[in-house]
């Protein structure tokens, strides 16, 4: 993976080590039960668990895949969203199957690719149908703070697909975006000085301000999956989804390219860290003021 050759790399590495040390690791048990993974968009199951998902696969546990969007709009200057939901969808089952899911148990429910939101009620009983068939012990979903639309109405989705499904299952919380902040990643720059980039600079800024990630991710999460063993199938299972890691014509922006290449190595650190909410479907959601000390 790429990665920034400075020491401030170093210091990511080590900080990351650090927080990782905190979070209770997770065991042989935990890895050979079965889970139903939400993500958001194709290529999320593979950057925020797709460690995970390999080592449970290596365990025996069941793990199925739901992909909630289309995932159509990652370039839509360029390319036809009709098109680019294709070739997506194509990408997203490889990637599973690289990750050792049997393609009966991947789904992909195609809701508009940044409008999920619209749907919450629609794939809460989609989901939660699919959790009553397979009967789940963990439910993965994006961290409830990570900030984009499409990440935060997945895990309300989950929170709500489990209601509806009254299945004890504890829910696992992956961060993706939440980590475009200072210093897991480089900030935009401000040049060739234009609106637009003024505009990413305060809004990178602004998040850092916000995010408990940037200032004290120590509470944020609790469990760590160690995935050294397997980083070459998660880097195996992350180049299937070649519209978003293959520069397809020149001027194709990659993820390669995010924060100047700092935002890939955020999931190639050597763990995979989780929250993970205790499995109490009627009890009131644990607040985001409790979660970050009122900071976020
Ligand atoms: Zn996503």
């Amino acid at each position: 993976m790429c990665a920034e050759r400075r020491p401030i790399e170093a210091v990511r590495q080590w900080r990351f080590d650090r927080i990782a040390r905190r979070c209770q690791p997770v065991g042989a048990a935990e890895l050979a039960r079965p889970a139903v993974v939400l993500a958001p968009h194709y290529d999320d199951e593979t950057l925020g668990c797709g460690g995970t998902i390999l080592l449970k696969r290596r365990h025996g546990a069941a793990v199925s895949l739901v992909f909630m969007t289309d995932g159509s709009t990652s370039h839509a200057a360029m390319t036809r969203p009709e098109l680019l939901a294709r070739v997506r969808r194509r990408e997203g089952r490889e990637a599973a199957r690289r990750l050792g899911i049997p393609a009966d148990d991947v789904t992909c429910l195609e809701y508009p690719d940044g409008r999920l939101h619209e749907f919450t009620a629609a794939a809460a009983e989609q989901v939660a149908e699919l959790l009553r068939d397979v009967r789940p012990a963990a439910i993965y979903a994006p961290w409830r703070s990570d900030g984009h639309p499409d990440h935060d109405a997945t895990f309300a989705i989950a929170v709500r697909a489990r209601e509806l499904a009254g299945i004890d299952a504890a829910t696992w919380e992956y961060p993706v975006w939440a980590w475009n902040v200072w210093p897991w990643m480089r900030g935009p720059t401000p040049w060739p000085p234009s609106r637009a980039a003024a505009r990413d600079c305060a809004r990178f800024w602004a998040r850092t301000a916000r995010s408990s990630l940037a200032r004290s991710p120590g509470p944020v999460f609790t469990h760590a999956v160690d995935i050294r063993d397997v980083v070459a199938g998660k880097e195996a299972a992350l180049a299937a989804h070649r519209s978003q890691t293959s520069r397809l014509r020149p001027g194709w922006p990659v993820l390669a390219d995010v924060g100047g290449g700092t935002f890939l190595p955020c999931f190639f650190r050597g763990r995979e860290l989780f929250r993970q909410a205790a499995p109490a479907p009627s009890r009131p959601a644990i607040s985001q003021r409790s979660l970050t000390g009122g900071r976020a």
